[in-house]
């Protein structure tokens, strides 16, 4: 299953089967916060990055089998509308398997494309991100393709909520000092009031971003920003107890514990290790984190997590 991963227990979907259409790593943005590290392909072209047929393929097999889900999740390690066969493949799933809810996690910058926003209209839940206003701070924290600009992307989005039927939860990434400044959180609050949204989530680094400098925001400043802004803005929830995730895997758990016992591994070298998606063994490492089990340490070729 090349282009799927999981079932993982997602802390907002519950279990949730992930789809991954772009290759590590190609995006239109380099977010400082990327759990999938630095960007390396950072492009607007849309084309078909892995065969479209390939992905219906491993999805109708999988899905045949009936698993239980609470969610098919568009997310993975790069930008999935940049995929141009993303459409298709949503409106496959909603054809073949109508009783699964389609989630597309999307980072905003192409949805000033009509061809874009037609392609997302039958999703169920559509998750776009949106963390800065003013141009300089989008520049700082998200650092796109130079061509894109904060301006385009609010438009595209206010367009999307205008048009899109199903529900929507605006995501805003916020790191401190960049942009919870009073004047940026004054331009959010301008930007929230023109957009058609079910919920505002307010999240914050919880793993390794793709620089070593950024900070996680602490829970109490998120929920006080929350709390300014007042509903729909909520602070994103806390990672979903596994004992709710029946594809949560004791095995796969004492596997990465035991590597990790003989040395500290990075992600991607437990993921290797392991025949995991690197989203996979990322998700493992947030509960053991979670249960004390887990450490993180940064070292020279990044972070690395060593059994406490
Ligand atoms: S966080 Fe999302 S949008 Fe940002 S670089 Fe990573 S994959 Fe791209």
């Amino acid at each position: 299953m090349s282009h799927l991963f999981g079932p993982v227990p997602s802390r907002r979907l519950g279990v949730s089967l992930g789809i991954d259409l772009t290759p590590q790593k190609a995006c239109t943005l380099n977010c400082l916060y990327c759990e999938c590290g630095k960007t390396d392909s950072l492009t607007l072209e849309r084309k078909e990055y892995v065969p479209t047929d390939e992905v219906i393929g491993e999805l109708r097999e999988y899905l045949s089998t009936g698993p239980e889900l609470d969610a098919v999740t568009f997310s993975g390690s790069g930008e999935p509308t940049l995929h141009s066969g993303v459409g298709d493949i949503i409106a496959f799933l909603k054809r073949e398997f109508p009783q699964y809810r389609v989630v597309m996690l999307t980072n905003s910058t192409l949805l000033h494309l009509p061809e874009v926003r037609a392609a997302l209209m039958p999703a169920d839940l559509v998750i776009p991100s949106l963390d800065a206003v003013s141009d300089d701070v989008f520049r700082k924290i998200n650092r796109p393709q130079s061509a894109l600009s904060s301006a385009q992307l609010i438009d595209g989005l206010a367009a999307f909520c205008a048009e899109f039927t199903g529900e929507i939860w605006l995501e805003v990434f916020l790191i401190p000092g960049i942009n919870d400044t009073p004047e940026e959180l004054a331009l959010f609050r301008s930007v929230f009031a023109r957009l058609r949204v079910d919920r505002i989530q307010l999240n914050a680094l919880d793993r390794p971003g793709a620089v070593h400098w950024i900070e996680p925001m602490p829970r109490e400043n998120l929920e006080a920003i929350a709390h300014d802004f007042g509903p729909p803005v909520e602070v994103i929830g806390k990672p979903m107890v596994r004992r709710r995730c029946a594809s949560f895997s004791e095995n796969t758990r004492d596997r990465l514990v035991a590597t990790l016992r003989v040395r500290p591994c990075t992600l991607d070298d437990l993921a290797a290790s392991l025949g995991l998606h690197a989203l996979d063994a990322g998700k493992y490492l947030d509960v053991l984190i979670g249960d004390g089990v887990v450490e993180q340490q940064r070292g020279e070729r990044g972070v690395f997590y060593r059994v406490r």
